[in-house]
């Protein structure tokens, strides 16, 4: 229900335009951000890439606009061999049409006067240059956390000093700049010259559209991130609006680009307490082939544990339910449930669920943290490293599976997330941190609930 002020006191309501980068983490924040504004009385408009695009019958009280993106046609395509280079693409081939549709939308009846502003993903820097250039002003919204931002600004720095391109020998050194990283924790792909200069635009390009916007807004919030919050205030000279966790704002579940299987909820039902350890590693390829696959199947099994795992067919690294090894099934029977997409939001929050072994994706790490269940952490690329070095070291809510994947090793770790004296104290802290997310969002007052006031009057400011 609206409550406190709203956009829609007199007249027709202001429209706030997103626009999301089409991948599903990014995806999630945008439409959860649609719902918060439009609870409070803003009309939304969604312009999206046909590549992975939301559905909009999912949506009723919200236009959709989508921007041929030249990349598909129209495809659901999550295995998409996500890279820098593929956000470079969207950001080009979006450009001219996008300028086209913002134009018609601007040119309709009320269409100018009703825009109060465009929020787009920060990694979009070209269309909101295309905005701003027709007079719409621009919020860039992280789905990161903010610790992940400030290595973003902090990238040249990191450079200068030689720790980037990471050396082997140096993955270990901390970065004093920077704690807690180490340098193996920080954003960067490869050691090549060519992909460190992707990088390197790619960050440069996330922190000009956000100096360069009325304002920033994270899907965060003070209490997780007291410290990374301060910096980033300081860092960025735009008003910085924390207003996460953002799935507790919106209905959960809506922006699923795949199918859920619900079946996993009345199958946790029959579990015992804090007995299931759910394993997820989100929407992007990140299981590396086979030979990862049957290590991680035996450690499963080998553990003892009731498992719920999430195995979609990721075709890029061969990965599918169907590529399990053999003896798996046997070996687990009756103890587990694969499914090839849940619904996350509620399986974590359900009493079974003990523990999480996940790629540490924000959203992930968000929802997880929110529900109070510790992790056994694997990133694999991207912000995912530093995720996990927070969820390990700082908030000590979660276990860092380093190295190799090995099914003794992950046996072990297991064990020691699930049934262990140090992995209860783990559950304990993450139920600490659940309270601390309730209180964020709790009632006015309350940080999260003051930013979104302050977010909503400075839209209608713009
Ligand atoms: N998700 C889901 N069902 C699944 C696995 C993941 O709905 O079976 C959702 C999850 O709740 C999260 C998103 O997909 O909101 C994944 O985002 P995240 O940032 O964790 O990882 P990414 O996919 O971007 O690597």
């Amino acid at each position: 229900a609206p409550e406190g002020n709203t956009a829609s006191t007199s007249g027709p309501s202001r429209r706030v335009l997103l626009f999301p980068l089409p991948y599903q983490g990014h995806i999630n924040p945008m439409l959860q951000l649609a719902g918060l504004l439009s609870a409070r009385g803003f009309a939304i408009t969604v312009f999206h890439a046909v590549f992975n695009a939301p559905d909009p019958s999912r949506h009723p009280a919200y236009d959709f606009v989508p921007v041929p993106d030249g990349m598909s046609g129209g495809s659901t395509d999550m295995a998409v061999k996500v890279n820098v280079e593929h956000i470079f693409t969207v950001n080009s081939s979006c450009e001219a049409p996008f300028r086209e549709s913002l134009a018609a939308l601007l040119e309709a009846p009320g269409g100018r006067d009703n825009v109060a502003c465009l929020v787009a993903d920060a990694q979009l820097l070209t269309l909101m240059d295309v905005a701003r250039q027709q007079g719409v002003p621009t919020l860039a919204l992280r789905t990161g956390s903010a610790a992940c931002f400030r290595n973003f600004t902090a990238y040249p720095m990191l450079c200068h000093k030689g720790y980037l391109p990471a050396q082997e020998s140096q993955l270990d050194e901390p970065v004093a700049e920077l704690p807690p990283y180490r340098v193996r924790d920080l954003m960067a792909i490869g050691r090549s010259h060519q992909e460190h200069e992707l990088m390197r635009k790619l960050m440069s390009r996330a922190v000009e559209a956000v100096r360069t916007s009325s304002g920033f807004i994270l899907n965060t919030f003070d209490a997780l991130e007291t410290d990374d919050l301060m910096a980033t205030r300081r860092d960025v000279a735009v008003p910085v609006f924390d207003i996460g966790p953002l799935h507790k704002f919106s209905p959960a579940a809506s922006s699923s680009l795949l199918q859920q299987d619900r079946g996993c909820l009345e199958w946790l039902d029959a579990q015992a307490p804090a007995s299931v350890l759910y394993i997820s590693f989100g929407s992007l390829a990140s299981m590396r082939g086979a030979a990862d696959l049957a290590e991680s199947a035996w450690g499963i099994a080998n553990s003892g544990q009731p498992f719920l795992w999430v195995l979609w067919s990721d075709l890029v690294s061969g990965v599918t339910q169907a590529t399990l090894p053999d003896g798996f099934d046997a070996a687990t029977r009756d103890r587990g449930m694969i499914v090839s997409w849940a619904p996350q939001e509620e399986v974590l929050e359900h009493a079974a669920v003990g523990g999480f072994w996940t790629h540490c994706g924000w959203n992930s790490t968000l929802e997880s943290v929110c529900a109070g269940v510790p992790m056994l952490c694997r990133p694999c690329f991207g912000d995912q490293m530093g995720n996990a070095r927070y969820i390990d070291h700082v908030w000590r809510a979660g276990i860092a599976l380093d190295g190799e994947l090995e099914r003794g090793k992950l046996e072990a770790a297991i064990r020691r997330l699930m049934q262990s004296k140090e992995g209860q104290e783990m559950r304990e802290r993450a139920q600490e941190l659940r309270r601390k997310a309730a209180e964020a969002i709790s009632d006015a007052g309350s940080s999260s609930r003051l930013n979104i006031d302050q977010l909503v009057n400075h839209i209608l400011s713009l």
